[in-house]
C-alpha cells in the first residue's frame, strides 16, 4: 500500500519532469515545481455524538501560487494520505493554468469517513478542519472548494466557520458554496457544461459534425448526468450511460431527460430506471458500446490495460479525474485513439468556481446567462492554446497541455525571480 501511494505523487512529478525535459526548461522549474511549495498537516478534536472525543487528521497542500493564489477542492475520505493531496494540488496547479485562471494549485483532504457521521458530528468536523486550516488559508492565499466526500452544504459550513474566526463577512474563502451564501448560478452543471463545450470546439477543430454521433457516459452523478444532458442537447445520440449499478444502452439513442430525472431522485441505480432500453450488469460497458466518443465521467483507472484494446470509439473525452491509466494511454494512442484529457475538459467546473470568487470579491452577481456565455469564451480559449500546441509540436493532447501549463509556469516563476 505504502509503494502504491508513494506513485501517485511520483507519477504526477515523472510527467512534469518530461514535459520540462521536452520543453528543455532550465532545471529550476522542475526542482520548484515537483513538490508543493506549502504543505500542512493537522490534528483537531472533534466532540462525537456520545460524547467522546476524536482526533482527525486533515491535510491542505498549496503547490504553486505563481500564477495566483492556491486553488482547490476538500476531500473527506478515509484513505486521504499526505503524497495523494500533494500530487491533486500539482494537479491543480497545471488546471488552472491551462484554464487561464489567475490562480495555482492546492488541495485539501480530512481523513474521515463521512458515511459514519452524523450530520451535527459532519458538520463540527467541517468547522474543525477549517479552525485547524484557517490560518493559511484566505481569499487571497488559498481558496478550498467541494470535491469527493463534500458538497454546498459543507462548504456552508466551512464559509461561516471561516467569517467567524476572521470576524468579517469572507464569502470569497471557498467555492461551491449553496446560491444563498454566495453561491454562483450555473456551478452545479458547470463541469457538464465544460465538457460539451470542449466536445464541440474539438469537433470542429477536427471538422467532425457533433450532431447525431453516438456518445457513451460512465457516470450519472453530478458531472456524467450533466455532461449527458448537454450532449443530448447538442444533438448527440447517448446511446449508452453506465453507474455503479451497470448499464442502460439503445443503439437509436436513450431518452436522456428521463433518466437524469429519474437519477437525481433515484442515485447510483441507473440499472432499474423505467424506459426503453437494454440493462447490463457490466458498470464499464458504456466504455465498450459501440459508439463514436465515449466520456468516462465516473472515476479513476476506468480505462486499463485490460479493457483499452475493446474500445470501439474513435474519441475519449475524460471528464473525470485520471481515466485512463498511462498504459492505456499508450495503447489509445496506438490504435489512433484520441483522447480529450481531464486536465481541459472537466476545467469548467473550477472555472465557474473562479467566477464565484470574482463575484464575491466585487460583491456583484451575474446572471446564469452571463456565466454561461463567460465559460464558452473560457473554455474556447483554453481548447485553442492547448490545440495549437498539440499540432506545433506533433504531440498528443495530454502532454500539449501540460506543456501549455508549464510553459505559462514557467514564464510566471522567471518573471517574479524565483529563478
Ligand atoms: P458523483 O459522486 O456525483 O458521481 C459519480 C458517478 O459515478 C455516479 O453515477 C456513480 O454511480 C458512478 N460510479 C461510481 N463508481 C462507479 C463504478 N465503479 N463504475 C461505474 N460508475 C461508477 O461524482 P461527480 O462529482 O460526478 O465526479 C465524477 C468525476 O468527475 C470524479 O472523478 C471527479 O473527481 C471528477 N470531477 C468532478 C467535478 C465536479 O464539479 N463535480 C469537477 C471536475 C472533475
Amino acid at each position: 500500500m505504502g509503494e502504491e501511494k508513494n506513485n501517485v505523487l511520483a507519477g504526477v512529478q515523472e510527467h512534469i519532469k518530461k514535459v520540462c525535459d521536452s520543453l528543455g526548461m532550465e532545471p529550476a522549474v522542475y526542482e520548484i515545481l515537483k513538490e508543493p511549495l506549502r504543505f500542512y498537516e493537522v490534528t483537531f478534536p472533534v466532540k462525537m455524538d456520545d460524547g467522546t472525543i476524536r482526533m482527525v487528521k486533515g491535510y491542505r497542500s498549496q503547490h504553486n501560487d505563481a500564477l495566483g493564489p492556491a486553488k482547490g477542492g476538500v476531500r473527506f475520505h478515509p484513505g486521504v494520505y499526505a503524497d495523494e493531496v500533494k500530487a491533486l494540488s500539482a494537479w491543480m496547479t497545471i488546471k488552472c493554468a491551462i484554464a487561464n485562471l489567475p490562480y495555482g494549485g492546492g488541495k485539501g483532504g480530512v481523513v474521515i469517513d463521512t458515511r459514519e457521521l452524523s450530520e451535527g458530528e459532519l458538520e463540527r468536523v467541517s468547522r474543525g478542519y477549517i479552525r485547524a486550516i484557517a490560518p493559511y488559508i484566505g481569499p487571497l492565499v488559498d481558496i478550498p472548494a467541494p470535491d469527493m466526500g463534500t458538497n454546498p452544504k459543507v462548504m456552508g459550513w466551512m464559509v461561516d466557520e471561516y467569517c467567524k474566526q476572521v470576524g468579517y463577512h469572507a464569502p470569497g474563502v471557498i467555492t461551491g458554496k449553496p446560491i444563498i451564501v454566495g453561491g454562483s448560478l450555473g456551478r452545479g452543471p458547470a463541469t457538464g457544461r465544460g465538457i460539451m463545450l470542449t466536445f464541440k470546439r474539438f469537433a470542429q477543430a477536427e471538422g467532425f459534425d457533433p450532431k447525431g454521433m453516438r456518445v457513451a457516459i460512465q457516470g450519472f452523478g453530478n458531472v456524467g448526468r450533466s455532461a449527458a444532458l448537454h450532449l443530448h442537447e447538442l444533438g448527440c445520440k447517448v446511446v449508452a450511460i453506465s453507474d455503479i449499478s451497470g448499464t442502460v444502452y439503445n443503439s437509436k439513442g436513450l431518452d436522456v431527460p428521463a433518466l437524469a430525472k429519474y437519477a437525481e431522485k433515484n442515485p447510483d441505480n441507473l440499472k432499474d430506471a423505467p424506459g426503453e432500453h437494454e440493462v447490463s450488469a457490466d458498470t464499464r460497458y458504456a466504455l465498450e458500446v459501440d459508439a463514436d466518443a465515449i466520456f468516462p465521467c465516473a472515476l479513476e483507472n476506468q480505462i486499463t490495460e485490460e479493457n483499452a484494446p475493446r474500445i470501439k470509439a474513435k474519441y475519449v473525452i475524460e471528464g473525470a479525474n485520471g481515466p485512463t491509466t498511462t498504459a492505456a494511454d499508450q495503447i489509445l494512442q496506438e490504435r489512433g485513439i484520441k483522447v480529450v484529457p481531464d486536465v481541459l475538459a472537466n476545467t469548467g467546473g473550477v472555472t465557474v468556481s473562479y467566477f464565484e470568487w470574482v463575484q464575491n470579491l466585487q460583491n456583484y452577481y451575474w446572471t446564469e446567462e452571463e456565466i454561461n456565455e463567460k465559460l464558452e469564451i473560457n473554455m474556447n480559449k483554453a481548447f485553442d492554446d492547448l490545440y495549437a500546441m498539440h499540432k506545433k509540436h506533433n504531440v498528443d493532447m495530454r502532454t500539449a497541455a501540460y506543456m501549455v501549463a508549464i510553459d505559462k509556469l514557467a514564464r510566471a516563476m522567471k518573471a517574479r525571480g524565483w529563478f
